[in-house]
């Protein structure tokens, strides 16, 4: 999609550090790390938000959890665990609107995950 940030690194036309690239799924480090390691995985495929979801696009959500779990197992912080995060809409704070899944490691998190403004 025109003017959408995530289409645009898909494309090649800003520079992301990758992680992970298949056919249909992109992970990358995110530029503003929230935690040690901060890294979003993006289906290919413009999916506005997960409110925004059809029924077609549920096989690749879940193949995104499956390439969370090799990233970890990769990465080497499948045992200590990690955070998953999906922001969808602004109250949940979303600023880019194509669906990512922020994964969070390398640190131990409280059990709150709820900010509000
Ligand atoms: P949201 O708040 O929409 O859930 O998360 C958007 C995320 O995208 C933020 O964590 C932000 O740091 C990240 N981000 C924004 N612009 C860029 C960019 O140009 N490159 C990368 N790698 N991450 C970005
Ligand atoms: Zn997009």
């Amino acid at each position: 999609m025109e003017d959408c940030l995530f289409c645009k690194i898909i494309k090649g036309e800003i520079p992301s550090s990758k992680v992970y690239e298949d056919d249909e799924i992109l992970a990358f480090n995110d530029i503003n790390p929230a935690a040690p390691i901060h890294i979003l995985v993006i289906p290919k495929k413009h999916i506005t938000s997960l409110a925004h979801m059809e029924k077609d696009d549920e096989a690749i959500v879940g193949r995104i959890y499956g390439v969370i779990n090799k990233i970890a197992e990769e990465k080497g912080f499948k045992d200590n665990g990690y955070r998953v995060i999906v922001n969808c809409g602004k109250d949940a704070g979303q600023e880019v609107m194509h669906l990512h899944f922020h994964i969070l490691a390398g640190a131990k998190f409280g059990d709150k995950i709820i900010d509000t403004k």
